[in-house]
């Protein structure tokens, strides 16, 4: 397919990029940057290889940085350029910007100004990851990042405990295991969650079960990369050890190990892993 390069009318244009698979990127997203008359980016390096990978030409153009640290002369700076009526396509380091990532700023100042905001939509890491936990999508929150100080954690979960929908963390590999510690005691074991990690690329994992169950299942995680941890809503399919247990005690009466781990798995809708764990354990004590 080949890319469109037109006069865009003057603005500012969110452009999403991959989080990881660069083809990720949507037909739309590289004629908008192959057109606009400048480009702004959180970094420019990554930037510059997104659009050599696509073959979308610079022609000249400079890809300005824009990213948390520029503060309001840098948003000042870009909102006058796009006042003199040109087009700029901004882009985050990777996915949508203003998602846990710069640009809100930038973007609320284009409206006060009344300049037009457009927006290119593509990947986020948040509804990625949503899609393949196996939560509800009917409604979700994002919570993105935690505040990194402990006490302000625990009571960012605290205040997440009645919230009516799947909830979605932003979360670097060096702080997943304290993240899940910390929504267990916040929230209890027994909701169903999800890790997901590296999503689009290589080694992309998902993990689903109770928040107690990943816990237990972390030895073995590979602690590299990036994570979206999702956590199912209170009482929504929240099934406690002692109910699986009771549930496969019953199911192993009549049925092989593994026929009763699957049946229990498919009843309470839980990974077929975790429970023949469980089954097998039992297994051996009969
Ligand atoms: N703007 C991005 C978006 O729309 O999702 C998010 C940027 S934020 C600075 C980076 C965080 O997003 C990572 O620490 C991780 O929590 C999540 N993330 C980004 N890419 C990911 C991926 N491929 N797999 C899992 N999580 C990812």
């Amino acid at each position: 397919m080949k890319i469109e390069t037109k006069p865009l009318p003057p603005g500012l244009y969110l452009v999403s990029t991959p989080i990881g698979s660069a083809r990720d990127i949507t037909l739309r997203a590289l004629d908008v940057l192959a057109s606009a008359d400048l480009i702004a980016a959180e970094d420019t390096r990554t930037a510059r290889k997104l659009l050599e990978i696509h073959g979308v030409p610079l022609g000249g153009r400079q890809i300005l940085s824009h990213h948390d640290h520029s503060g309001m002369a840098g948003v000042n700076g870009l909102v006058a350029l796009m006042r003199e009526g040109k087009s700029l396509a901004y882009v985050s380091e990777a996915g949508t910007p203003m998602i846990a990532d710069p640009g809100f700023e930038l973007g609320r100042a284009a409206i006060a100004e009344g300049i037009a905001i457009t927006a290119v939509p593509g990947v986020s890491a948040a509804i990625t990851a949503l899609t393949v936990t196996g939560l509800p999508t009917d409604q979700f929150h994002f919570v993105g990042f935690l505040p990194t100080s402990q006490a302000q954690r625990q009571a960012a979960i605290a205040d997440l405990r009645d919230v009516p929908g799947t909830l979605v963390f932003y979360e670097s590999p060096k702080r997943i295991d304290e993240l899940l510690n910390t929504l267990a005691e916040g929230l209890g074991q027994g909701r169903q969650a999800a890790i997901c990690r590296e999503l689009t690329k290589k080694f992309e994992e998902v993990r689903r079960g109770t928040i107690g169950a990943l816990i237990g299942g972390l030895e073995d995680l590979t602690r590299k990369g990036e994570f979206v941890v999702c956590v199912g809503k209170a009482g929504e399919a929240e099934v406690s050890e002692a109910e699986i247990i009771a549930a496969l005690e019953d199911a192993l009466k009549t049925m092989r190990v593994k026929d009763a781990a699957t049946a229990v798995a498919g009843a309470h809708g839980l990974p077929r892993r975790q429970v023949y764990q469980i089954a097998l354990e039992l297994g051996k004590k009969r």
